[in-house]
């Protein structure tokens, strides 16, 4: 993997998968046609109609102003989601997955305090990540350590959308049934019928074959720079 080709701010090195400040949302109004959302230029309702319902527009400008860490840039997400692509440095983890006995997956992010391990299935909207990249990550900010549950999983089933649900009925306008949010943030399962009437921002995985593991021990195991310190 190569991280040398990841952007940069200040030194470190950002995952891919993160929002920079200047990637603006600019999703435009919401319209209800025959019963799920769409946006007034059919050309971008169907480039955004991705996994069954709408997906919000944001402009793509990675590297570009500050990285905002805590967010996610909802196109390199469900890309990420889709293709079991690394949250670092965006290739494959299948190689890594198949030879460790499952994809690597962090989750709590530190605003969890002391959470537990991941448990079976659990949902995430976190991409997977090698494990050379999520020790990477952690080391630069070593109370991360303590935030985050990490686990090796045999299975991460695509499960469905966290977005804005909206209600089944619109508001007349002049241009459209304009949609009626209703509820938000809201997790759709992909089997359930209001997926249409979802506004969606990330794709959620369902994790099973759940094997909780020390990121500090699997980095040591693997001789990652700096997996001893702190021991
Ligand atoms: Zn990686």
């Amino acid at each position: 993997m190569s991280l040398d080709t990841l952007p940069v701010y200040r030194g470190l090195r950002v995952p891919r998968v993160a929002r920079w400040s200047a990637e603006q949302d600019i999703t435009p109004r919401v319209y209800l046609q025959g019963g799920r959302l769409v946006y007034r230029d059919p050309d971008l309702t169907r480039v955004s109609t991705q996994q069954g319902a709408l997906w919000r527009v944001w402009s793509l400008a990675p590297g570009k102003g500050v990285p905002l860490l805590a967010n996610l840039h909802p196109a390199r997400q469900r890309r990420m989601m889709v293709r079991s692509l690394c949250q670092v440095c965006g290739l494959s983890t299948a190689t890594e997955a198949a030879a460790e006995g499952g994809q690597l997956v962090l989750t709590g992010s530190g605003e969890v305090a002391g959470r537990g391990p991941i448990e079976e299935q659990e949902r995430t909207m976190n991409p997977p990540l090698h494990l050379a990249c999520a020790w990477e990550s952690v080391r630069r900010c070593p109370h991360l350590l303590e935030g985050y549950a990490a686990a090796r999983v045999t299975d991460a089933r695509p499960w469905g959308l966290h977005g804005i649900l909206h209600a089944p009925e619109g508001r007349r306008t002049a241009a459209g049934d304009l949609a009626v949010a209703l509820v938000s943030p809201a997790q759709i399962a992909y089997e359930d019928s209001r997926l249409p009437l979802v506004l969606a921002g990330q794709t959620i995985l369902e994790l099973t074959g759940v094997r909780p593991v020390d990121l500090r021990v699997e980095a040591a195991r693997a001789g990652l720079d700096g997996a001893e310190a702190g021991r």
